[in-house]
């Protein structure tokens, strides 16, 4: 598998011919319950009384993205491509198999969100890592990969299509106003009180104003901070708040559909300034950490992609 920009959108996608991967057998035990020892652990928030770990993160058993190596970003005439290097992890959410974030306790929530936020952080220290998305896919029309309750992170050499427009949009409004377009949305949106769904302490969930699915959610800190790993990790109040407000939303989404994609984004590393966009600069103060929570309701939507880096199996050089 390699990584091609598209010249037009500038965004990369990933494609190669693929060996088809063996499927494991249904009857196959689970590889992320708690006693299975053929994984490569990477960290985990051993916090609770009685258990090995309350949360880990794993090295993926089939990743996108591989550890070793130089990217050998190189030209082909008009095109840039790459090899696929970065780090593709599964954050094992609990050691029990049936609970899910819906069903675990504010606690074990908060240990699972701490831990993402240390995995971030590190990942962020490798100077060839520009971004890392933490992101759920969860039912089999969301295509959810694991049965067990997991999350997935990536940390790749470029900044992810979405999370690019968005710096964008969020740095094009701070030179007009010298503000955060997150922060006035939040304003307004608690101001008319139409599109709040619930606030907790200093987290709020919204429906936007533009949404691209119906019952879209996004949890968004109310104070400005531009990167979720800082509130992660520092602040174990906010992070109860955040676990409890996490939960109510995916146990309300729940009762319009089980399958939901859930990303989060926050602000890229700061190791690698982009002279084009500007973002050193400014970042800290014109972009604001969110989660997103797009379900998939297929008896209401006429037809939608959420894809934060399009991924094709097939090259187009094959087809
Ligand atoms: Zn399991
Ligand atoms: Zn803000
Ligand atoms: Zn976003």
């Amino acid at each position: 598998m390699e990584l091609r920009k598209d010249p037009i959108t500038r965004s990369w996608v990933m494609t190669g011919d693929e060996a088809s991967e063996p499927k494991p057998r249904p009857d196959a035990p689970c590889p992320f319950c708690s006693d299975s020892t053929t994984l490569h652990v990477i960290a985990k928030a051993p916090n609770t009384p009685g258990a090995a770990w309350s949360a880990r993160s794993v090295v993926h058993p089939t990743p996108l993205y591989h550890i070793e190596g130089e990217p050998g970003r190189r030209g082909d005439g008009l095109y840039d491509r790459m090899h696929s290097v970065g780090a593709h992890e599964v954050l094992v959410e609990n050691p029990n198999h049936d609970r899910h974030l819906w069903r675990a306790s504010d606690e074990e929530i908060a240990h699972f969100l701490r831990l993402a936020a240390e995995r971030i952080l590190d990942l962020k220290r490798d100077p060839r890592i520009k971004y890392v998305s933490l992101f759920k896919d969860y039912g089999k029309n969301a295509g959810q990969e694991f049965s067990h309750p997991t999350s997935q992170i990536t940390a790749t050499m470029f900044v992810p299509r979405r999370v690019l427009y968005e710096l964008r949009a969020g740095r094009e409004y701070f030179v007009g106003k010298e503000r955060c377009v997150f922060c006035d949305i939040i304003q307004q949106e608690e101001r008319q009180a139409q599109r709040v769904i619930e606030v907790r302490g200093d987290y709020l969930a919204l429906g936007p104003y533009a949404p691209r699915v119906p019952y879209e959610t996004w949890i968004l800190p109310r104070n400005h901070d531009s990167s979720f790993e800082r509130t992660g990790l520092n602040k174990p109040g906010l992070r109860m708040n955040l676990a409890a407000l996490l939960r109510r939303t995916l146990q309300r989404v729940r009762t319009v559909t089980e399958d939901f994609h859930l990303v989060l984004h926050t602000s890229p590393s700061s190791l690698h300034p982009s002279k084009n966009l500007g973002y050193w600069k400014t970042i800290d103060d014109d972009y604001h950490w969110h989660i997103e929570i797009m379900p998939v309701v297929p008896s209401k939507a006429k037809s939608y992609t959420f894809k934060e880096v399009y991924y094709s199996p097939i090259t187009s050089e094959t087809q």
